[in-house]
């Protein structure tokens, strides 16, 4: 019988990377002022996120949410070790953030997995995409900067349905010849279940084990946390996650978006898995931008509140 690939214990940390700034805020209806946006990412650092995604070079007109990625990067304020991370859609992006390269360390390029997500999201075929990623993570690589490539819809695409694994890998593989040392698979849509994620990523292992593999999940449907354990129980030790569950996307009303980063990390510890994450500092920053959206937001541990073990709550049930 062939061993079984799946580790048999979970690891005692993970790495969690915070993508609420960018990842979040894109997705969302407001445009929070600059200084909100800075205050927030000040206090996920705060709160131990050593990996924070800050905003995207995209262009203004298209995303006015993230039209002041130069200020962001200008105002904001980090203690050492914590990496910033911005999006790069393009070369022009490159440009654009270039002219702040002393203000992160790590880009991160995405393109789809499939042609018709591709297309609807940036107009291009993934073969295009995949060579615009080549010329911009060789300019990368000579500034010195970290890569992380980023494949969405790695787990199915809401136009073409299911997305074969070895095209994921295939691409994946592609994309760390380019120069990315670390590959983040999302669930766009929420397609994604537990035993897929622990085939995938079992897989994913076997092929590209000298590059990070980092998973990204959203909990369209529920499911973003058990897939979660379902990555873990595959060897996965890199995730990202948004405070608040920020990125919810509005289409269908109501349907959630990221996995909130409050709930991972209350789900980790509570396994006796390392985060390095002040959860109660963290659920301060999310309380904040309740406030400065004025709505709730969607993770529930905001809600729920953390657990307590020496003091337990009496909840009412009725
Ligand atoms: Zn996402």
């Amino acid at each position: 019988m062939e061993p079984r690939k799946v580790p048999s214990v979970l690891p005692a940390s993970v790495r969690i990377r915070e993508v609420g700034p960018r990842d979040g805020l894109q997705n969302e209806p407001e445009t929070l002022p600059t200084p909100a946006k800075v205050a927030m990412i000040e206090g996920l650092a705060a709160a131990g996120l050593t990996r924070i995604e800050l905003t995207s070079f995209v262009r203004p007109d298209v995303i006015p949410q993230l039209a002041d990625a130069a200020e962001v990067l200008a105002a904001v304020r980090l203690p050492a070790g914590v990496t910033a991370s911005v999006l790069i859609p393009n070369e022009r992006g490159l440009d654009r953030a270039l002219a702040q390269r002393e203000m992160f360390s790590e880009i991160n390029g995405f393109l789809s997995a499939s042609e018709t997500h591709n297309a609807k999201n940036v107009g291009c075929s993934v073969a295009d995409s995949l060579a615009g990623l080549k010329r911009v993570f060789a300019r990368a690589t000579v500034e010195g900067l970290a890569i992380e490539a980023v494949i969405s819809t790695s787990f199915g695409c809401p136009y073409e349905g299911p997305v074969p694994v070895p095209r994921v890998l295939d691409l994946a593989e592609a994309l760390a010849e380019a120069g990315a040392g670390e590959v983040g698979f999302g669930d766009t849509t929420g397609m994604a279940n537990p035993v897929a994620v622990e085939a995938f990523f079992t897989a994913a292992r076997e092929r590209l084990g000298h590059v990070e593999l980092t998973a990204h999940f959203h909990n369209t449907r529920g499911q973003g946390l058990a897939n979660v354990l379902a990555a873990l129980r595959a060897g996965v030790e890199s995730f990202e996650s948004s405070v608040g569950e920020l990125g919810g996307c509005p289409v269908p009303a109501g349907a959630t978006g990221n996995i909130a980063t409050e709930d991972l990390v209350s789900m980790l510890e509570e396994m006796g898995i390392a985060t390095g994450v002040e959860l109660d500092k963290l659920l301060g920053v999310a309380r904040r931008l309740q406030e400065t959206l004025g709505r709730r937001l969607g993770s529930h541990v905001l809600s729920a509140g953390p657990i307590r073990w020496d003091a337990p709550d009496r909840l009412s049930l009725s």
